[in-house]
C-alpha cells in the first residue's frame, strides 16, 4: 500500500490509504482550477485572515499536529512540537509580509511609465517529503497561496496522517474548497499532472532521483519547476574552534531529527591538530543517547522513519566498510524492535569509495581529517552536492572568507546550518534550484508582468 502509517517505533501498521482514481483526480483538479478564479481576486488581506487563521489554529492545538509526525516518522515528541510551531511562524511570516514582497515595482523609464507586477500563475503541484511533514508543506504553501495561487500537495507514502492534517487545517481556517487539496496519487498520477495544462509549476522537495524525474517532465511541458533535493553538508572544524561547543553544535548538526534532514552535517572536516579530540568528545557524545520510544520526553535516539530507510543505510555502511572504510563505531541495526540504528562513524573514506560521494540520510558522520583550511574547502566542495555547510571557528572573519569560497546555496558559520522563515533556502549542483522562504520564496511562481504606459506621440522604439 502506497500510502501508509505505520509507527517506526513498534512497527504497528496504523492506518492505510488507497490511491484516488483518476476520476476523483479530476475532479479534484477542477475544483483547484475553479477556486483559483475567485482566490486570485481576493485582497493580500482577505488571504492573510485564511493564512493567519491557519496559523493560530496550529498553535492553538500543537500537540493534536505533534503526536502524529511523531507516531508516523518517528521525530522525537520535542522536535515534532518545534516542527509545528516553526510551520505557524512560517504561515504568519507569509500572511503579513507577501504584500510588500509581491509589490508592484515602479520603474523610470525615459518617457511615460513602467510597472513590473506579480500576478499568480495558477494551481501549482507540490510533491513533498515526509523528514519535515508539516514544515515542507508550509513552506511550499503559505507563500504561494498569499501570493494567489493555489496548491494541490503529493504528500510522502507514509506520512499521510500529517497529510491530511494539514489539508483539513485550511478548511477549519476558512480557505476556500480547493485551495489546498491533498492528493494520494501514484507516480503516473503525478505524471498525468504535470502533462495537464491546468497545473502551471511544480516545486519537488525529496532525492536527486526523483528531481530529476519530476524536472524533465515539467521541462517537457515547458513549466516553471523549484527542486530542493539531497546534500552532503560539510562541517568544517578548524584549529582554533571552540570545541566544547564545536562538539554540541556537531551533535544537534548531526542528529536532529535522527540525522534525516537535507541540511543534517554529513561530512565532519577536522584541521588535524584538532582531530583526534573533537573525534573523541564527537563519539562520546553520540555513544550517550538514549535509543527509546520518540514520544518519551527522555529518549535521545529516535527511530528512523521507515524500515527501508534503514535498510539503505545499513547497506551504505556495509559497502562503504567493503571499500575501505574504517568503521569508527556504530554500523548496526540496534537490536530491539522498531527501526533504530546506532549513531555511526565512518573514516578513511577515499575519493574511490561510493561513500565519498552519496548522501547518509540518517545518524551517520563521516569523518575526514585536513591539514589546511585550503584542504578543508577543497574537500567541502568535491560534492555532487551544493546544499549547506558549515564553519567553526573563533575568527568570525576567517569563516566568513572561507564561507565565500564554498560552492553551496548556505554556509553558516558556528552554527550547523539551518532554517528561519526569513532567509533563503535552497541548494546548487545535485541539491537543486530554485529558493524557498524569505522574500525570495514567494518569487519562484509569479509572473514578473511589465506593465508600459506609452506616450502615444512619442517615436518607436
Ligand atoms: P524521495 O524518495 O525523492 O521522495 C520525496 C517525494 O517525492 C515523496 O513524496 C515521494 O513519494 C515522491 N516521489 C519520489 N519519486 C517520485 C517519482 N518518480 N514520481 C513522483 N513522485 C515521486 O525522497 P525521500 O528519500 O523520501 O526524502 C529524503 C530526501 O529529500 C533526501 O535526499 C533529503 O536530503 C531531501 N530533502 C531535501 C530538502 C531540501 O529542502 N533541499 C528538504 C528535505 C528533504 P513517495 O513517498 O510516495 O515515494
Amino acid at each position: 500500500m502506497a500510502y501508509q502509517s505505520v509507527n517506526p517505533y513498534d512497527g504497528k501498521v496504523l492506518q492505510s490509504f488507497e490511491e484516488v482514481s483518476d476520476d476523483d483526480l479530476e475532479t479534484a483538479l477542477a475544483a483547484a482550477d475553479s477556486c483559483f478564479v475567485s482566490w486570485r481576486q481576493k485582497s493580500f488581506s482577505e488571504r492573510a485572515e485564511v493564512v493567519a487563521k491557519a496559523a493560530a489554529i496550529m498553535r492553538a492545538r500543537v500537540e493534536d499536529f505533534a503526536r502524529p509526525v511523531t507516531l508516523e516518522m518517528g521525530k522525537l515528541i520535542e522536535q515534532s512540537r518545534g516542527e509545528v510551531m516553526l510551520s505557524a511562524d512560517i504561515l504568519d511570516y507569509y500572511a503579513q509580509n507577501a504584500e510588500r514582497f509581491l509589490a508592484p515595482q515602479h520603474l523610470s523609464p525615459s518617457s511615460g511609465q513602467a510597472d513590473v507586477e506579480s500576478s499568480p500563475l495558477g494551481v501549482l503541484l507540490g510533491v513533498q517529503p515526509w523528514n519535515f511533514p508539516y514544515y515542507q508543506l508550509a513552506r511550499f504553501a503559505a507563500p504561494n497561496l498569499m501570493a494567489g495561487n493555489v496548491v494541490m500537495v503529493k504528500h510522502a507514502g507514509c506520512v499521510p496522517q500529517c497529510a491530511l492534517a494539514f489539508e483539513k487545517l485550511w478548511l477549519d481556517a476558512g480557505a476556500p474548497q480547493g485551495a489546498y487539496t491533498n492528493l494520494m496519487v501514484s507516480y503516473g498520477q503525478v505524471n498525468q499532472l504535470i502533462d495537464d495544462p491546468r497545473i502551471k509549476g511544480v516545486a519537488l522537495t525529496g532525492s536527486a532521483d526523483a528531481g530529476k524525474l519530476i524536472a524533465a517532465r515539467a521541462g517537457k511541458n515547458l513549466k516553471k519547476s523549484t527542486l530542493e533535493l539531497g546534500g552532503s553538508d560539510a562541517f568544517i572544524v578548524l584549529e582554533d574552534a571552540d570545541l566544547d561547543k564545536t562538539v554540541e553544535w556537531a551533535i544537534w548538526g548531526k542528529m536532529n531529527n535522527t540525522g534525516q534532514c537535507c541540511v543534517a552535517a554529513k561530512r565532519f572536516i577536522v584541521i588535524d591538530s584538532l582531530a583526534d579530540e573533537f573525534l573523541f568528545k564527537f563519539q562520546k557524545a553520540l555513544a550517550a543517547l538514549k535509543p527509546g520510544d520518540p514520544m518519551e520526553e527522555a529518549t535521545t535516539l529516535g527511530p528512523l522513519s521507515t524500515e527501508a530507510a534503514l535498510i539503505k543505510l545499513l547497506d551504505q555502511v556495509k559497502r562503504a566498510v567493503a571499500a575501505g572504510a574504517t568503521l569508527v563505531m556504530g554500523g548496526e541495526r540496534i537490536n530491539r524492535a522498531g527501526v533504530f540504528m546506532q549513531p555511526t562513524i565512518l573514516s578513511d573514506i577515499t575519493p574511490e569509495n561510493p561513500a565519498f560521494r552519496e548522501e547518509f540520510f540518517g545518524p551517520v558522520a563521516l569523518f575526514f581529517r585536513v591539514k589546511t583550511e585550503d584542504e578543508a574547502v577543497a574537500l567541502a566542495n568535491d560534492s555532487d552536492f551544493g546544499l549547506g555547510g558549515s564553519i567553526f571557528t573563533k575568527d568570525e572573519a576567517r569563516g566568513q572568507r572561507l564561507a565565500s569560497r564554498i560552492d553551496t546555496g548556505m554556509v553558516f558559520v558556528n552554527h550547523p546550518t539551518w532554517t528561519a522563515v526569513d532567509l533563503p533556502f535552497g541548494g546548487i549542483k545535485n541539491s537543486g534550484y530554485g529558493h524557498e522562504l524569505s522574500a525570495a520564496g514567494i518569487q519562484e511562481f509569479v509572473n514578473k508582468k511589465l506593465v508600459r504606459v506609452a506616450l502615444i506621440n512619442d517615436p518607436a522604439s
